[in-house]
């Protein structure tokens, strides 16, 4: 059906790979390109004995536009599926704009320079991509990603006006090392060390780092610490759900990842500012990547089970109704299946899903949207088929 062109060769995107590869009669044809092509040749060898896909691979450098544009132009693909760095988003949306193709992202961009994240960069795309008459999907990862699918499938079928939302993120494995992130570190640590906040009553409201906590007990993993963070699919959501008063997003985390954490920040480790270290300006946090644990390699060690989900508070027929949608997702089986933990296998495949839907035209409208602005009954019916089936409840514990 046709030919998708996958920027990145990293955690996310090898799940997305694997599961583009399953999925040989929409994906004939991928092409993987990143900055380590070896990695890229590499998959391509594991995976072409398993599939009917036909699968290339290319070096390309994502900060620029040029080397982009020359990739796209000579590949041709259906759709562009960016699986590289937030870092990277508008210079691929510039390429995907002079060569008029299609764009799906998992993350909103961020600057490279300041940890903040907000839609506000990307949308300012929205009239060029309408003119070029192409589809710009971002945040097609789980969360953003699947919690604005829920959101949108919560509002289509189960309530008139949806006032709260919490987004609960619980990551119940356990890798075994004292102190690791699940996906890229840099991205992760700059997320968790920023301030948090939520959107209530038409603002937002910011809160020190880690400042609110609550206990969840969660289906498949039992009762966790979780925190309230800032969270990029907040913005998109108070935007695009009717009748929200707030919206929060809550992640689990372990006592041994806080200490260290806090400890790193203290000694300024996770620092984003250029320092001097024997004549060669380093970044401190870039640094601590390279000497903690690279993500992919996770998988083996990791057991337990991942249980991410939106509880919506409305009102339906004029009555207050409560309903919870949730994933639980097993490490373990992640692992078996495509050689990688649950944070990648949750991103990867709403990632392929997103590039699908784009790519076959059942989610077709140019200008470039938020996940919970198209139908999400597809994306639904796709979760269950390709790896992440979802469970309901309409007596969900509430979050106080
Ligand atoms: P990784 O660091 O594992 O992979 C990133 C990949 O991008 C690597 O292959 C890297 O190449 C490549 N890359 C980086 N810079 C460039 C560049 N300039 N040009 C070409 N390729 C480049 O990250 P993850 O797989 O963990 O994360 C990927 C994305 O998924 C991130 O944007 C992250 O924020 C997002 N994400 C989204 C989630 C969601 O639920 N929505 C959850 C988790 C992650 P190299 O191998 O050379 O380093």
């Amino acid at each position: 059906m046709g030919r998708a062109l996958i920027i990145g060769c990293g955690g996310v995107a090898s799940v997305a790979i694997h599961k583009c590869c399953q999925n040989s009669d929409v994906f004939e044809e991928i092409c993987i390109a990143s900055r380590t092509v070896s990695k890229c040749d590499a998959l391509k060898a594991k995976l072409e004995p398993t599939t009917k896909t036909k699968i290339t691979t290319a070096k390309v450098n994502a900060d620029s536009v040029n080397e982009l544009i020359e990739l796209i132009n000579a590949y041709k693909p259906d759709v562009v599926l960016n699986l590289a760095l937030p870092y990277q988003d508008l210079k691929i949306m510039d390429a995907c704009l002079a060569t008029k193709t299609h764009y799906v992202d998992t993350a909103n961009y961020e600057p490279e320079d300041t940890a903040k994240f907000e839609y506000s960069w990307q949308w300012a795309y929205r009239e060029k991509f309408e003119k070029a008459g192409i589809t710009a999907l971002l945040g097609s990862g789980f969360d953003p990603g699947v919690t604005g699918v829920f959101s949108a499938y919560a509002m289509k079928h189960h309530f008139d006006e949806i006032n709260y939302i919490d987004i609960l993120d619980c990551n119940g494995g356990d890798h075994g090392y004292p102190f690791a992130t699940n996906f890229n570190p840099e991205i992760n640590i700059r997320e968790v060390s920023a301030k948090g906040s939520y959107w209530e009553k038409g603002k937002w409201v910011e809160t020190e780092p880690m400042e609110i906590k609550r206990v969840y007990n969660f289906e498949g993993v039992g009762e966790k610490d979780m925190y309230l963070l800032h969270h990029e699919e907040l913005e998109s959501l108070a935007l695009n759900i009717k009748g929200i008063e707030r919206i929060r997003f809550f992640m689990t985390f372990g006592q041994s990842y806080l200490t260290h954490l806090k400890c790193l920040e203290n000694v300024g480790m996770t620092s984003i500012e250029p320092i001097i270290y024997e004549g060669k300006e380093i970044i401190p946090l870039q640094f601590l990547k390279a000497v903690l644990p690279d993500p992919a390699s996770l998988g083996e060690r990791t057991r337990g089970k991942t249980n991410i989900g939106c509880i919506f508070i409305g009102k339906k027929d004029g009555k207050e109704k409560k309903y919870y949608l949730y994933n639980v997702c097993d490490h373990q089986e992640c692992y078996r299946e495509v050689g990688s933990q649950a944070i990648s296998y949750t991103t990867g495949v709403p990632a392929m899903i997103g590039a699908m839907l784009v790519m076959t035209g059942v989610w077709n409208k140019a200008g470039v949207h938020n996940i919970e602005e198209f139908d999400p009954d597809p994306f639904m019916d796709a979760l269950n088929k390709w790896g992440l089936p979802w469970k309901e409840s309409f007596d969900p514990v509430l979050v106080d």
